[in-house]
């Protein structure tokens, strides 16, 4: 467990995090819309072992491990988070399975005082032999990234995955409880917006799973190929509905960024993230924290936080938990991208998606 100080080295040399409170009292916090901040998306490497097109260039390059958060400052500051009434974790990347210390890691999170949930988003290459050690460590579900059914192709979007590795973790994923499976699906045109997406659907027919299709996104370097590649909610779900018929709506929490619809009899969902057209700003209590230690209050906007490099500096937990709530408080609404304005700062491994 981490203790009440905390020494350690990096790079640096030795780096000292301010105590920890004996107890802390958790005080619920909302932004200055009134939307109650509840929730903490981190990205615990913008590593991968992957390279999907629309996510990041194939020369990507990282950051160095001193420039990310250890398991340590990461902690800290997740334990601040909780504080603030942020009960629902998850862990992202880059791809957050090849993080080294994982499982430790979500054990630790799991026992933050605070935290109810923990689920994490990954390509489950690494899932056939991680989902049962992570799953007993605390973690409760993944979401698992597949953009078509076709082995080839499938190669070609991710650059070099083989499609076996992912079946291999989403069968793997659901022996270990890690349920109820979600499949997330980036949709580009002319790539996998046909009979790919009629695949994906189908698998929704014989498997209790939710297979959610999402509009891609424009982000820093690959903005270009994005954009010109949009396809939109209204026309995945037209194409969707002109292969099975009309999709029945299925319970919706208005939390969850994805609505839920169902193929008649089907025993799974599908869902829609409409981030681009229809954005779900009203029922978004999210807050991103990048690898390198930075608080991001949108996904689509730019707006950030350093909270790493005050806590290197020895800020002080009150001094640091002012940062995240002052943070919180001025969350964004909206996204510009109909003005042509898109998130230029960092590429979606970065942010953590
Ligand atoms: N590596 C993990 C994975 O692929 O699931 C987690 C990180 S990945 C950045 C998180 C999610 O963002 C994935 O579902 C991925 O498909 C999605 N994503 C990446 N780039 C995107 C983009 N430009 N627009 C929309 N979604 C994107
Ligand atoms: Fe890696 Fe996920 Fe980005 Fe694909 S979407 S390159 S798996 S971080």
């Amino acid at each position: 467990m981490i203790s009440n100080v905390s020494l350690y080295t990096n790079n640096h040399g030795k780096v000292t995090i301010a105590p920890l409170p004996d107890g802390f009292v958790i005080e619920p916090t909302h932004d200055s819309y009134g939307r109650r901040i509840n929730y903490l998306r981190i990205s615990l490497t913008d590593a991968c072992n992957l390279r999907c097109v629309y996510c990041m260039p194939e020369d990507m390059t990282f950051r160095h491990r001193s420039e990310l958060m250890s398991d340590e400052e990461l902690l800290y500051l997740v334990k601040i988070a909780a504080s603030l009434g942020v009960t629902k974790i998850r862990l992202t990347g880059g791809e957050p399975t090849i993080r080294p210390g994982i499982v430790e890691l979500v054990r630790e999170i799991a026992a933050t005082p605070g935290v109810k949930d923990m689920a994490m988003t990954t390509n489950a290459v690494l899932l056939d032999r991680l989902a049962r050690p992570l799953a007993e460590a605390g973690l409760k579900r993944v979401n698992i990234s597949i953009d078509t059914l076709d082995a080839e192709k499938f190669h070609r979007i991710t650059r070099w995955g083989y499609l076996d590795d992912v079946w291999r973790g989403i069968y793997a994923a659901e022996e270990a409880g890690l349920t109820p499976i979600k499949l997330n699906a980036v949709i580009v045109r002319h790539f996998n917006d046909g009979q790919d997406m009629i695949d994906l659907a189908q698998l929704t027919v014989e498997n209790d799973w939710e297979v959610r299709f999402i509009e891609m996104m424009p982000f820093g370097q690959v903005s270009d190929f994005q954009q010109t590649n949009v396809v939109t909610y209204a026309e995945m779900k037209a194409r969707i509905e002109a292969h099975f018929g009309p999709l029945e709506e299925a319970s919706y929490d208005y939390v969850d960024p994805s609505r839920p619809f169902r193929i008649q009899g089907a025993m799974g969902t599908l869902g829609f993230i409409s981030s681009v057209t229809e954005p779900f700003c009203q029922g978004c209590g999210r807050m991103r924290l990048t690898a390198d230690g930075k608080l991001r209050l949108c996904l689509l906007r730019d707006d950030e936080v350093d909270l790493l490099t005050p806590l290197r500096e020895g800020a002080s937990w009150n001094e640091l938990r002012a940062l995240m709530r002052d943070g919180a408080y001025h969350k964004p609404w909206g996204h510009e991208l109909s003005a042509g304005k898109f998130a230029e700062n960092r590429a979606m491994n970065q942010i953590g998606g």
